[in-house]
């Protein structure tokens, strides 16, 4: 129902985007070419805890960034990654800071994103692209894939998408906003909103 409704408003198109949510004993996650606004519950992947399919059609091409993240955050207990145009366009963008390629300018974007962390472009599947993202995943939930998208892990599926949907917000209204001298929120305030609802 959180694909449909991500496909419906244009989160994600065609066949892009995956989803994965963890289980007792492995993983669930989207079908390799599924498309999120016809998700069909049957043929969702079971993988194991390596990877490997135990049921359902064959996993996403992009599992293995999302067990990237799972390896680093214990606690997480869904991810959703997708190629959202305007996250995908800051990921685009040149002279950004890796460290904050978004400023805070929102505190619901402090509070569902925080630290977004931009990591180098790889091409997809390649091994070098998973290892990258093992680096940053156990300091940040919410990870920036350049000229790619976000992945964004949450403690379950509900807080993993709206998280994705705050980013894809905030990085429309930041693109908006380019050009433009802007009142960001201030070390103060972020620390504020970081000791109400800490991550
Ligand atoms: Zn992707």
């Amino acid at each position: 129902m959180l694909g449909k409704s991500m496909f419906d408003r244009g989160l994600t198109v065609g066949s892009s985007g995956n989803i994965s949510a963890r289980l007792n004993d492995g993983w669930l996650m989207t079908p390799t070419n599924s498309c999120l606004g016809r998700l069909d519950p049957e043929a969702l992947s079971k993988v194991d805890a390596n990877g490997r399919l135990l049921s359902g059609g064959k996993q996403t091409k992009e599992s293995f960034l999302h067990l990237a993240v799972y390896g680093e955050r214990p606690s997480a207990g869904a991810i959703v990654h997708l190629h959202s145009t305007h996250s995908v366009a800051v990921s685009c963008l040149a002279e950004i800071d890796p460290q904050q390629p978004i400023p805070p300018i929102t505190a619901y974007y402090v509070m569902k994103i925080g630290n977004l962390m931009l990591i180098p472009y790889y091409a997809p599947g390649d091994m070098a692209l998973a290892n990258a993202v093992k680096e940053v995943a156990g300091k940040h939930h919410a990870i920036l894939l350049a000229n790619h998208g976000p992945i964004v892990a949450g403690k379950d599926l509900e807080s993993a998408v709206y998280a994705t949907e705050e980013l894809e917000e905030t990085a429309k209204l930041y693109l908006l906003l380019r050009g433009n001298r802007l009142n960001i929120l201030t070390q103060d305030q972020v620390a504020e909103l970081n000791r109400k609802w800490p991550q």
